[in-house]
């Protein structure tokens, strides 16, 4: 099983981020049974699709680096990289920019979504990203690629995309590329504001204590669950009493989530009790989650040179295992390069 995924730089992480995905990851990558791979990327290529900032983007990478190596990312035990530095993803996408159809990517809804009223003003990248995420999975030869909702149309494509290839440049004997196969993750937790049980936990969200943050000091960590909106109720002894309490399931959920229970247990062992005391217990176990990852994650960010080497040695590990599959793409396609 070789497994390949990405995920898109962001800067100033939370709570979200890291139960809803990175923890994800690291269950995966632990999972791994011997002979297995993860690949684990960051979708940097994909990053300039939309309008954005290059110092921010820079920064965000290096971040998300930090995060995941932080929370539990092994780099000698996964492939931990940046696109920019495989050059093989986008020489692959051009090589297979010739096999994907314009129907194929026109019936992309992400596209759709993300252009929005504005389809003649968005970007020729926003237009071919699903070809580079083929490419991205493709190159390696994955068995596996996790996918949500929103990303299975891209990974059908993907294997549309193989298939065509296979039959028109290869012999069925001796295919290019594998067909990946979806691989439906744990469900992660869904994590909402700390101000508004209806809003996601978001880092666009203005307000700081909406959020608790990857780089966020036990104080603070303490002064948000202290601070998060509640209800003036006792916790229930069951989830059903949680049904209009959005404030509340959100807490029961992150403490759930921390602990590796269920809202279920969580309820059993503090249903009957006010917010005064299940709040402190969650901030006591927030901290000491958070405590270990905070401080590797800012160790990490200062010391740039271990950062670069990580990616480095993941770069040069990934060019390596993509090698073989680039030069018979080329091949395939009676490519003459000397
Ligand atoms: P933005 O507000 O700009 O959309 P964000 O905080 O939602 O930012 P993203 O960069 O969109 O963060 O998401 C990064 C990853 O974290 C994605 O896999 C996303 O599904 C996950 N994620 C983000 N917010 C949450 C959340 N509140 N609960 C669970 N997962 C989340
Ligand atoms: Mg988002």
């Amino acid at each position: 099983m070789r497994v390949v995924s990405g995920i898109q730089p962001t800067g100033n992480l939370h709570l979200g981020n890291y139960l809803g995905a990175i923890r994800n990851w690291v269950r995966m990558q632990d999972e791994m049974e011997e002979g297995s791979e993860c690949l684990f990327f960051l979708a940097d290529l994909h990053a300039i699709s939309m309008p954005h900032d290059p110092a921010e983007l820079r920064r965000a990478t290096l971040e998300m680096a930090a995060a995941l190596v932080a929370c539990g990312i092994d780099p000698s035990r996964s492939v931990l990289f940046n696109q920019a530095q495989v050059p093989a993803h986008p020489e692959l996408q051009w090589l297979l920019n010739g096999t994907a159809r314009m129907g194929w990517l026109n019936r992309m809804t992400q596209f759709k979504d993300k252009s929005g009223k504005n389809r003649e003003g968005a970007s020729v990248a926003l237009f071919t990203y699903p070809v580079l995420q083929a490419a991205d999975v493709l190159l390696y030869q994955a068995t596996h690629v996790p996918v949500g909702e929103d990303q299975k149309q891209h990974l059908e494509l993907a294997r549309d995309i193989a298939q065509k290839f296979n039959n028109d440049f290869a012999t069925e004997d001796a295919p290019v590329f594998t067909l990946p196969e979806p691989y439906i993750p744990p469900a992660a937790a869904r994590i909402m504001s700390l101000r508004d049980g209806s809003k996601k936990m978001s880092k666009s969200d203005p307000s700081d204590m909406s959020r608790i943050e990857l780089v966020d000091d036990p104080d603070t960590v303490m002064k948000k669950i202290k601070k998060a909106k509640t209800d003036p109720e006792p916790l229930p002894g069951e989830e059903a009493g949680l049904a209009d309490r959005p404030e509340a399931l959100n807490l029961v959920t992150i403490y759930a989530a921390l602990t590796d229970g269920s809202v279920e247990s969580v309820l059993r062992d503090f249903g009957g009790q006010g917010f005064g005391a299940f709040k402190p217990a969650l901030g006591e176990v927030l901290v000491e989650t958070l405590r270990p990852i905070s401080s590797r994650f800012a160790e990490l960010l200062d010391d740039r040179e271990s950062l670069d080497a990580i990616l480095a040695r993941g770069a040069a590990k990934a060019r390596e295992m993509g090698g073989p599959t680039l030069d018979a793409t080329y091949k395939a396609l009676g490519l003459v390069r000397g």
